[in-house]
């Protein structure tokens, strides 16, 4: 059936419209029940939550791999950006880049001090 507030298609068993929150349908419905919880005001977007990795982008350049994690620091200063704007797919696609980035520091930065550890204990074993 369609909303008679605004118009908008509902599923024939649906009590409250999906586009307004307007009630429709069965009219014998208790006044006093509450509209469902996942009603939200016509203009208002819900903001996931979508993590920026920043710190871990700033920790992993300091300490363990300077050229990727500075890559790892320009997509985390793009996903709040590119929230503000609106754009939450490449929100969440930088905030995946930032992670990738971080984590490939990481990995690089224990594979260089693994490296060191094996050429120090090669130099005591020569000595
Ligand atoms: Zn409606």
């Amino acid at each position: 059936m369609y909303c008679s507030s605004c118009g908008a298609y509902n599923q024939d068993d649906s009590r409250y419209c999906g586009n307004c929150g307007k009630r429709i349908g069965d009219e014998e419905v208790d006044e006093s029940s509450p509209p469902p919880q996942t009603y939200s005001p016509p203009g208002h977007r819900v903001v996931p939550n979508i993590p920026n990795y920043l710190v871990q982008a700033i920790l992993v350049t300091i300490f363990c791999c300077l050229p990727t994690g500075i890559v790892a620091i320009v997509f985390a200063a793009q996903v709040s950006g590119k929230l503000q704007a609106g754009d939450i797919d490449g929100a969440r696609r930088a905030s995946n880049n930032a992670k990738t980035w971080a984590w490939v520091s990481f990995g690089l930065g224990l594979g260089i001090m693994f490296l060191y550890f094996i050429l120090a204990l090669a130099g005591l074993a020569a000595a």
